[in-house]
């Protein structure tokens, strides 16, 4: 019998639907989905060489956009990878897409591939890196979800030391997360949460984590090895201290999670959403906590009303 046998309902995720038509945004030009092809001696197949971002669009309106353009060109400096394009031209290319494509609420994908190589690792044996711009629309965990909570595994496995490779780098290279994300599917739910080789709390497979406990909000450190989430820094600029709150970014412990009132997830796709299990252990008796409440409700206001693009 496959080993596939034993996952339990979340094996199949409810990422949106993918756009089987439409227009991608390949190379300076918008293509045809079905023409946009990348060669098998891309190293971004090869090797999962290169770097990408996701983007979310609310009404017409490309939340962080330009957050997500620096991050895209920090990831590509930091692996040696020269970006094809400038800012203002791959902020153009998005913006070309979402129109293409008549996005109004959906979700954009940015990659950049190391390009088309040899079969060995080599990077500066490659060409032009290719750029890729997808538009789509997209609904990551059941709605229900976001009402009744969302229960997480700890994964066993930690997540890759910023001394290996930093987290901070959205590389095309997931396979960390996603050996995490199988604990967790094959665990019933959707999502993991991963630690450092040194036992603190560093973020999900591909949300950032929050706590809250009495009237304190409370964040992994970046220096625990965590993507710097674009929807974590918005939460802890604006969306927390609109309800006055101000978030703590320290060590945390993984018994600090269990023993919190709330736990909340925060990424582009995921957005805000509550914890209602750690494992075995029920937060805020198993439902949404009223302080994660506030802050989704919050968040999906101002995104909604007009998303900032910086
Ligand atoms: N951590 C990981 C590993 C991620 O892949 C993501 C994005 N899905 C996040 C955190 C959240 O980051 P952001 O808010 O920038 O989407």
């Amino acid at each position: 019998m496959s080993d596939q046998s034993t996952l339990s309902t979340p094996a199949t995720t409810a990422t949106g639907p993918l756009p089987l038509t439409g227009q991608v945004w390949m190379n300076g030009c918008l293509v045809p989905m079905e023409d946009a092809t990348v060669s098998i001696l891309d190293h971004g197949l090869l090797y999962g060489d290169g770097c990408f971002e996701g983007i979310r669009v609310y009404n017409g309106r490309i939340f962080k956009l330009h957050s997500h353009l620096i991050r895209m060109h920090c990831s590509a400096e930091s692996l040696h990878l020269e970006p094809p394009y400038t800012l203002d031209q791959l902020e153009q290319a998005v913006r070309e897409t979402v129109e293409a494509n008549q996005i109004e609420n959906g979700y954009v994908r940015v990659i950049y591939t190391r390009g088309i190589g040899t079969l060995g690792l080599n990077p500066f044996t490659c060409g032009t890196p290719q750029t890729i711009i997808i538009a789509a629309t997209i609904a990551l965990y059941p709605e229900s979800l976001y009402d009744e909570g969302m229960p997480i595994i700890v994964a066993s496995r930690p997540r890759i030391p910023i001394a290996c490779l930093d987290p901070k780098i959205k590389g095309l290279n997931y396979l960390n997360n996603i050996m995490a994300k199988v604990e967790a599917l094959k665990a019933g739910v959707y999502e993991a949460l991963m630690l450092n080789c040194d036992g603190n709390v560093c973020e999900c497979t591909g949300d950032n984590i929050f706590i809250v406990k009495g009237d304190t909000i409370t964040t992994p450190h970046t220096d625990a090895g965590i993507l710097h989430g674009i929807t974590r820094q918005y939460v802890i600029d604006e969306v927390a201290p609109a309800l006055g709150y101000t978030v703590q970014e320290r060590r945390l412990e993984l018994d600090e999670v269990v023993a919190a009132d709330e736990v909340f997830l925060t990424g582009t796709a995921a957005e805000i959403i509550g914890v209602s299990h750690v494992g075995e252990t029920p937060l805020s008796g198993g439902e949404v906590g009223p302080v994660t409440k506030a802050l989704g409700t919050e968040f999906r206001r101002r995104v909604h009303q007009s998303a900032p693009e910086d």
